[in-house]
């Protein structure tokens, strides 16, 4: 199955999945893949999960979108349950990650508008990884994603990731600062955990600055780090906070959250989305935000993530060729000395699903699902393939 009819963004793709239940998925020839990239951290329920499952077949037999001319029931017990979840009073919902973090990047601006700020300057880190619109892809700390992409957005100003001084050297050359756009744990950039106290220390400079704490936590929220959001583990409040990825287990649907005086800046006819926070994307992501909260996956995630790491560690001690083992629940990153891209390919021959982040990061995000023996079964698929590479 090749179509010439689709760009080239992609590029050649080895595999075509067609059906998946819990932790596994089948190719089109029916061999079985372990799944531990899910839908790159999206699938946190696994596949075909029953409950999201009959969340869709029963909106779509109801009412599938009406556009936000009217009240969608389902879009306010989704924000009703995730105020309540996260702490952040109003939301907006989007259709993915990068249009979340559009939303965050746009109530920054308003925010530096309403103290006469002209030229509004959000300070975003180096490997970060924010998406591919315009604004977020200038976000973004990554040559490759704005090559060719010129002229970037104005109203950017790039510190290293993880340097509180830098930031605050910025903060002391720039009038025009107004918001730290970070991501608690950087998962494109190669799974890179900061200081344990980094969090509360950007809380307080920019609570002493007058700047929006915006966290970027598409990939680390949602369960997948061992708490519902990550800036939990770290008993501090963003100003605003965006999640996508694992938040509809596959059905497209993002939310910028916000707090405190960034939960007021957004009035009607500031922003929109025609399908945002429709009623069947909100359906699916209420019971996916039910399931991680009955069956307290989050805790699951915490767990089992301490156990790889655990197992991990110990089973690559005397590997060479790792660098590091490190992760934070569910997503866990197996740093080599060199380029590893390869491992993707010779770990699908032996059916099992990973991903390369960074270009030497072997990178873990399984569902939260994860069962011990599929667990085990991943460090005994993975580890002989990182011994012999
Ligand atoms: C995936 C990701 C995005 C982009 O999300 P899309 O849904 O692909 O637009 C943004 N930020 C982070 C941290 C991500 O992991």
């Amino acid at each position: 199955m090749t179509s010439n009819a689709l760009m080239n963004t992609y590029g050649q793709r080895a595999l075509t999945l067609v059906k998946g239940e819990g932790a596994y998925v089948w190719d089109d020839k029916g061999k079985k893949y372990l799944d531990a990239l899910a839908g790159i951290a999206v699938c946190g329920l696994g596949h075909a999960h029953p409950a999201v499952a009959a969340a869709i077949e029963t909106q779509a037999k109801t009412l599938v979108h009406c556009s936000n001319l009217y009240n969608i029931p389902a879009q306010e017990a989704l924000a009703d349950k995730l105020s309540a979840l996260s702490g952040m009073s109003n939301m907006f919902f989007s259709n993915s990650g990068a249009e979340a973090n559009e939303a965050a990047i746009k109530v920054a601006r308003l925010h530096g508008h309403a103290q006469g700020i002209e030229l509004p300057t959000i300070i975003v880190t180096e490997q970060a990884f924010h998406g591919r619109t315009l604004a977020t892809l200038t976000a973004t700390g990554n040559r490759k994603v704005h090559a060719g992409f010129e002229p970037l957005v104005r109203g950017f100003s790039r510190a290293p990731f993880n340097d509180i001084a830098a930031i605050e050297a910025i903060g002391d050359n720039n009038p025009n600062i107004v918001a730290v756009f970070v991501e608690p744990i950087q998962g494109e950039g190669g799974v890179n955990i900061p200081a344990p106290d980094y969090l509360q220390q950007l809380r307080a400079l920019c609570d002493a600055k007058g700047w929006l704490l915006m966290l970027d936590e598409i990939q680390t929220a949602n369960g997948r780090t061992g708490s519902y959001f990550h800036y939990q583990q770290h008993n501090i409040l963003p100003d605003v906070v965006t999640i996508a990825k694992g938040l509809g287990n596959g059905v497209p649907i993002g939310a910028c959250l916000t707090h405190g005086p960034a939960a007021q800046l957004m009035q009607p006819g500031n922003h929109g989305s025609t399908f945002g926070g429709n009623p069947i994307a909100c359906a699916a992501a209420l019971a996916t935000v039910e399931t991680i909260e009955n069956e307290n996956l989050a805790q699951r995630a915490s767990e089992l993530g301490s156990h790889l790491l655990q197992a991990f560690s110990t089973a690559l001690a005397d590997c060479d060729k790792v660098k590091q083992v490190r992760g934070c629940g569910l997503m866990i990153g197996i740093e080599l000395s060199e380029p590893c891209g390869e491992l993707v390919t010779q770990a699908a021959d032996k059916g099992l699903l990973i991903n390369v982040a960074s270009g030497n990061v072997v990178r873990l995000l399984p569902p939260l699902t994860f069962s011990d023996p599929q667990a085990e079964q991943l460090v005994d698929m993975l580890v002989p393939l990182i011994n012999a590479f």
